[in-house]
């Protein structure tokens, strides 16, 4: 078998057109353009181009983004303050915090900060809790993209095998919630994977759908998968490469070529999942602006 591709790309144009045309109209209807306010702590060179990925998309599709950079000194207090006097902004809809931030800052105190009606990375404790018992909630926009990549596509996932590698709080642990909740999303039953997994291959051998989130270039090979399997790789990590001209390429999880030997449906990295995720920031951001999850 050689896989087909699950073309990020594609589909995530389609959705951007879709929440362009709905901006168009809200903005019609008398109302402000939706504002997303980014906060970038220091200068990591990847976080800086994730950040202009998502301003760009914001530019595209008609939503107002603004970026605030801060030195990576900033104390975790002087930081939530910041958060607070976006939180009280009226005219801020949602508030992106670019992690990873400097390791003297506590994450989960950082995205906690954050007024969760305003958390359209839906990281928020309280997002993430309502995505757990099926309530209305700002979904976190990787496994968020990855559930629309697989509905649209038309994979079925009710009662198949998905097995998610890497269980990280962004992407792996809630990409497996989605999958498994038994009346919305997923309907899988799911196997999580992580560094304290034994025999990592007994479980990615039975996957029907295999998430991969660890950020190990080529960590799954052909020899781990069965025939048929749709693979997502969400893995972005730069492996230097001076044949090009930024001096690196970007790499996903999978080793492709053996994988998709064997595989049904494979992400290709890049142009897979990444531009999904920049894609539902942007309807998650007009959904605040909208105030469609929490009515006010
Ligand atoms: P993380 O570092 O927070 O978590 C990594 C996870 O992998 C952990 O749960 C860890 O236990 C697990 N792990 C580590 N080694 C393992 C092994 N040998 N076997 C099994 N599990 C192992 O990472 P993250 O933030 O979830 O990101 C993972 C990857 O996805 C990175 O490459 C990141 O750049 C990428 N990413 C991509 C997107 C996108 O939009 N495509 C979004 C977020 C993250």
């Amino acid at each position: 078998m050689s896989a087909s591709i699950l073309d990020g790309v594609m589909l995530a144009g389609k959705v951007r057109e879709s929440v362009a045309a709905d901006v168009k109209s809200w903005v019609e209807r008398g109302y402000r353009a939706p504002k997303l306010q980014v906060i970038l702590v220091g200068e990591n060179p990847a976080s800086s181009a994730y950040v202009g990925a998502k301003t760009r998309a914001c530019e595209d599709v008609g939503i107002e983004s603004d970026t605030l950079i801060l030195p990576d000194t900033i104390s975790e207090i002087e930081l939530t303050e910041v958060i607070g006097d976006f939180n009280r902004d009226e005219a801020t809809d949602g508030i992106l915090v670019q992690l990873p931030i400097p390791a003297h800052i506590t994450p989960l105190s950082v995205i906690e900060a954050i007024d969760y009606r305003k958390d359209v990375d839906g990281f928020h404790p309280m997002n993430v809790g309502r995505m757990s018992v099926g309530q209305p909630c700002f979904r976190p926009c990787t496994p968020a993209g990855i559930i629309e990549m697989l509905r649209h596509y038309s994979i079925p996932t009710k009662g198949k095998h998905a097995v998610v590698v890497g269980a990280s709080n962004i992407v792996g642990s809630p990409a497996a919630i989605l999958l498994s909740r038994e009346n919305t999303t997923g309907k899988a039953t799911t196997t999580i994977c992580h560094k304290f997994t034994k025999d990592l291959t007994k479980h990615t051998i039975s996957a029907d759908i295999l998430i991969v989130a660890v950020g190990q270039p080529g960590l799954v090979t052909g020899q781990m998968v069965k025939e048929g399997v749709v693979v997502i790789d969400v893995g972005i990590t730069r492996v230097a490469d001076h044949t090009t001209e930024r001096g690196y390429r970007l790499t996903g999880d999978c080793d492709f070529d053996s994988v998709s030997e064997k595989a049904s449906w494979i992400t290709p990295v890049p142009g897979g999942v990444g531009p999904m995720t920049v894609a539902m920031l942007m309807k998650n951001t007009l959904l605040a602006a909208k105030k469609s999850i929490y009515p006010r």
